[in-house]
């Protein structure tokens, strides 16, 4: 199969993303064989892409924004955990069946057994598995996934406009969920890529008012025209004091502004995976309980409730597609701001 393969890590510009002919790879046991139709391109592939997460499997094929058909089925799964009484806790989302179209997305599997994950917590099990990190993800024709960790896909989306849900979608829902805003409450976003363009359509249809910072002008031209109540740069104040913000950009001297735009008892929420080294600030700028959190993955419960609501709003994606073959000018237009409209998404063809 045709695939791009991150053989070791390397600035954009120099290409470490190469064309490689791979073996189809074959289901284990409880494992879906998925034909990928659409793969988002996802700030965390840079990161895999020039290092600033360490590599985990070399070579590996990124992706993990995956829209895909199944096209077999691997083996029936014959653990231990399942006998142990782990069956309802590793039951599928929902039967998925050949033909089925269905979504991968970022956490890959879990152990299932640490306390995070029998604690309700599994983004934050201690042995994850990431879908282009640690295994395989979808740059490529096809790719393996774990059954009870894809996700089925509604209707109404097509499958590039379904890829940027995975991720994005996902960690943007979670963050908004971290926000914990009652409705009319003030939202900030910080940085208007895949994930502020699809989350903003959700907090409008929930009644937030959103005021969006972004050093990109088409990107605040978007955030206009999604029904932000204020754009500005990056360092602007907004003209009223936030009851939250999410900061999707990777760069930490927003924390100290971010918290300075919220008001007593607001939340600055961390979106990134990989975020550049935060300044000091003065205490002041944190006290009256403003709190400072992060976003770490998120959990099938995160993904299954998103999809829901994103039916609902209805969100609706902007996309600028390339071929797979393009993955690595995706990748170059990502780092520099070029991606027109939200997200970046790669057909196989
Ligand atoms: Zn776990
Ligand atoms: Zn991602």
């Amino acid at each position: 199969m045709f695939a791009q393969v991150i053989e070791a890590p390397a600035p954009v510009e120099s290409h470490p993303l190469q064309a490689r002919d791979l073996p189809q790879p074959a289901p284990g046991p409880g494992e879906l064989l998925i034909r990928v139709r659409a793969c988002g391109v996802c700030r965390t592939d840079l990161h895999v892409a020039e290092g600033d997460l360490p590599p985990h499997k070399q070579p590996v094929v990124p992706g993990h924004q995956i829209v895909g058909s199944v096209e077999a089925v691997g083996p029936a799964e014959t653990s231990p955990s399942i006998a142990a009484g782990q069956a309802a806790r590793r039951a599928p989302l929902q039967e998925v069946g050949i033909g089925d179209r269905v979504g991968v997305a970022w956490l890959h599997r879990t152990d299932s057994t640490c306390r995070f994950c029998r604690g309700g917590r599994e983004n934050l099990c201690e042995r994850p598995q990431f879908t282009g990190w640690d295994v395989d993800g979808g740059y490529a024709q096809y790719v393996v996934a774990p059954a009870n960790f894809v996700y089925p896909l509604p209707q109404g989306f097509s499958d590039e406009q379904a890829a940027p849900l995975l991720c994005a979608g996902i960690i943007g829902y979670r963050s908004l969920r971290l926000a914990a805003l009652e409705r009319g409450g003030r939202l900030g976003l910080y940085g208007f890529g895949s994930a502020a363009h699809v989350i903003i359509q959700v907090a409008i249809a929930r009644g937030l008012e959103v005021y969006v910072g972004t050093r990109d002008a088409p990107h605040r031209a978007l955030a206009q025209e999604l029904g932000a109540r204020w754009t500005g740069d990056t360092y602007d104040t907004p003209p009223a004091l936030l009851d939250a913000a999410i900061i999707f950009a990777p760069a930490g001297e927003i924390v100290p502004a971010a918290l300075k735009a919220v008001d007593r008892g607001g939340r600055v929420v961390c979106a990134g995976i990989h975020m550049s080294p935060i300044p000091s600030f003065p205490y002041d700028d944190l006290y009256w309980e403003r709190q400072i959190l992060s976003v770490a993955n998120n959990t099938r419960e995160d993904g299954r409730a998103f999809l829901e609501e994103a039916v609902r709003v209805p969100v609706r994606s902007r996309v600028q597609t390339f071929p797979l073959a393009d993955a690595g000018e995706a990748l170059l237009a990502l780092k520099h701001d070029q991606i027109q409209g939200g997200s970046a998404v790669l057909l196989a063809g």
